[in-house]
Parts: C-alpha cells; structure tokens; sequence
C-alpha cells in the first residue's frame, strides 16, 4: 500500500489540453473518486497513474517513489476497466490467478491466494468456470478478484460498475466499499456516477473542463459546494439555479421576489442591480400543502427529511421566504414524492422533493417556502460560490 501524489500534471494531446493543474495527495489506504461529467479528464488522470499515458508535465509519485518514467508493469498498480477483459479460454480460477502467474509466483501460494480472493467475492463455486459461463456481476467480481489476487500498492478502478443493471450495480457497489474496508488498499475510483462518488468515496475530487473543481469529503463538498457546476452536479435531483437581480430587499426573479430578512441582508454583501444565481436543493424548498388543495387537513409541511408538526412549523428559528410555484409534472416514489415545477410567468424550472404522503397534483399552484439557511447565491458570470462566503 502507498500514498498517491500528483503534482501539477497536464496532459495535452497535440492541441487539446486534456487536463492541467492536477495536484492532490491520496493518504495511503483511501479511497478517492474522481468524478466529472464526460470528457473532464477523470481517465486520463487514472491513466497517467497507472503508466498507459504519460504526463506532459508534472510529478507523479507513489510512495516516495517518482514514477514518471516507470513503465506500467513495474508500478505496482492494479486496473479494473468497465469491460472486464477477462481471458475467454481460462476458468475463473486461471483467470484470477494469471497476475500472479506472470509474477512467477509460487504455485501453492498462488492456489491459496485464489481460494481466499474467491471467498472474499463470493466466487468460490463458481472457479471452474469460464466467464462466457457468468453473468455480468460475476464477470465484474472475477475482474476485481484478478486484480485483488496481485495485492498492489494502489488500485485503479474506471467505470467498473457501468456494465452492470441498476440492482447489480447497488450490490456490486456495497461489496466494493466492504472490500475496500477489509484490504485497505488505496483505491482511485473514476465515475461520472454521483451516486457512486458519494456513497464509495473518503473524497471526492469533482473535475471540470480537465480542472480540479473541488475535493472534499461528500458531506462537506454537498453541504458546501464551490461552485455552480458542483453544485449542480453533486445531489439528485440537482440543485435548483434561479437567475436573480440583486434589489434593496431580497432578490428580483422575475414576477417574485424572493424576500430577505433585513439581518441576513447585511450579510450578503451585493451591490444593488447585481446579477447572480440563486442556488437552492430540493429539500429545502418545503411546501405549505394546504395551498395543495387536495391535502389540506394534513401535514402543513411536505418534505420527508423535516416532516414537521404543524406546531413545531409555526415555531421554526428558519429564515423563509415565500415563493409559489405551478406544479408540471408530479412523479411519487412512495416514501417520497418528486415534483418539477415552474415559476409562474417564468420557463425556470425547479424540482422539488416532498413527502410520499402529500398529494399533490399537475396544475395545482403551491406556496412553498424557501429556506434561506440554505440559499446560494453563485457569481452569474464565473459561477463562484459568493454567498456563503
Ligand atoms: P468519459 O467520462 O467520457 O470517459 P473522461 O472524463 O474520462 O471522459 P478523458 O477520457 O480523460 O475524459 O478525456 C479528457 C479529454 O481529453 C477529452 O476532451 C478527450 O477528447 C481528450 N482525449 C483523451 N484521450 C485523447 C487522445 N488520445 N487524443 C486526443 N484527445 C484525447
């Protein structure tokens, strides 16, 4: 095992600049996920690590080790692409033992190296077989298995997960995190999957545009996104983007205003007429569903993780804002319910995420309210977090 570092790398391909400025530091044994939407440089970034692309400029070490200009084999790192590779004519066992082979390791070690990789991945019945034999799960596990057998100081993982159907996918997910648990290899894992950067990663390094965006911990980079194509690409459904004009009194989006108490106006800091980007989640725009005629005799506010009294509604401490929306299309997915609604007079549209048991329906207008604790606001033009600052 060994720590991972990267050192201003750039990668340019003749005239594309495919990454630039890639600098960060995996403790050895964490787990680290580079996600971005695609074409931001997250295989190129695994590829420069694993020695199949060389860097334009930049240190890349492994432990203390400077691996420039260390061919790939000798680098002491595993790979595990989206499709699988698996050698046709081997059984799984021969499959899973092959590194190791190559390695010129011993045959008895070799055996029971395989029998205890087979165990860890739920294989053991299946190592007589070929992988044409395997579903596509099992294909994945024995490519994980091959690589897991060499024990390398770091493992790289591209998409591993894609291939497989969405049950699988969650399966195959948890038993990558358990392993990860149990081996404590250092893992850089590359997805364009949120879902997958958030729930596997110690951190994530979000990549835009072949620059970093930010890295963090999930919770941190969800709760503190900086900035707007974060900010939006982490979290499902999305984070709300509302264009506002900064005025005296809260933010001008059109036929609304959305109001700010004067305490928290002081500390907004924005010159008056300031264009910006209101940034609000979708379960923190809460509705009041009495405004959902259909609901009215039950909970006053719809969403499922402050699914309060209508008591303890009335002493919330939370700055809200009033805003009212029409409701476009309702989608129930049982313990909740999403909702993409417009403003009225307005094309922006918003997702909202309320309460599986509020009803609400296609055409009703909603007063919801804002929860300016939450609010964002993000520079319109270069799409930095302004506020919180
Ligand atoms: P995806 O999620 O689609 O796999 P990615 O984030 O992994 O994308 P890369 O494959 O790293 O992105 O590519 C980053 C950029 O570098 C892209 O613009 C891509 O077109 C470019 N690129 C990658 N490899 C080459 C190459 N061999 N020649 C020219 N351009 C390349």
């Amino acid at each position: 095992m060994a720590n991972v570092r990267l050192e201003d790398i750039k990668r340019r391909f003749n005239n594309v600049t495919a990454i630039e400025d890639i600098t960060f530091e995996i403790p050895d044994g964490e787990f680290w996920v580079l996600v971005g939407p695609s074409g931001c440089g997250k295989s190129t970034i695994l590829r420069t690590i694993a020695g199949l692309e060389t860097a334009t400029s930049g240190k890349l070490l492994i432990g203390d080790r400077l691996m420039n200009n260390i061919p790939a084999r000798q680098r002491d790192v595993a790979m595990v692409f989206q499709n699988y590779a698996l050698y046709p004519h081997m059984t799984v066992a021969q499959n899973i033992a092959f590194g190791l082979q190559m390695r010129k390791v011993d045959a008895k070690i070799i055996q029971e190296r395989v029998v205890t990789v087979a165990r860890s991945l739920s294989l053991e019945h299946l190592l007589e077989r070929k992988p044409k034999q395997l579903s596509g799960g099992q294909q994945q596990r024995v490519a994980l298995g091959r690589a897991i057998a060499r024990e390398p100081q770091v493992f790289l993982l591209d998409e591993p997960l894609s291939n497989l159907d969405a049950q699988l996918r969650d399966d195959t997910r948890a038993e990558l995190k358990q392993l990860h648990q149990e081996l404590g290899i250092t893992t850089v894992y590359v997805t364009h999957d949120q879902v997958e950067a958030m729930t596997l990663a110690d951190k994530i390094v979000v990549l835009n545009r072949g620059r970093i965006q930010q890295i963090g911990d999930p919770q941190s980079i969800y709760a503190l996104p900086a900035n707007q194509m974060v900010a939006t690409f982490l979290g499902s459904p999305p984070m709300n983007i509302l264009p506002a004009i900064y005025k005296n009194d809260g933010f001008d989006i059109g036929e609304q205003l959305i109001q700010v108490p004067a305490g928290i106006q002081e500390k907004l800091q924005l010159r008056q007429g300031q264009s910006c980007n209101l940034g609000i989640r979708p379960e923190h725009i809460y509705i009041n569903s009495d405004s959902a005629l259909s609901n009215a005799s039950r909970l006053n506010w719809g969403n499922p993780r402050t699914a309060l009294a209508p008591q303890h509604a009335a002493q919330l401490p939370l700055p809200l804002t009033a805003l009212l929306v029409d409701v476009k299309v309702v989608e129930p997915l049982g313990r909740e319910t999403l909702i993409r609604a417009s403003l009225p007079g307005s094309i922006v549209l918003l997702n909202l995420q309320i309460g599986g048991d509020v009803r609400v329906r296609t055409g009703d207008r909603l007063h919801t309210q804002l929860d300016l604790n939450h609010l964002f606001v993000f520079d319109s033009k270069t799409g930095d977090r302004i506020i919180p600052n």
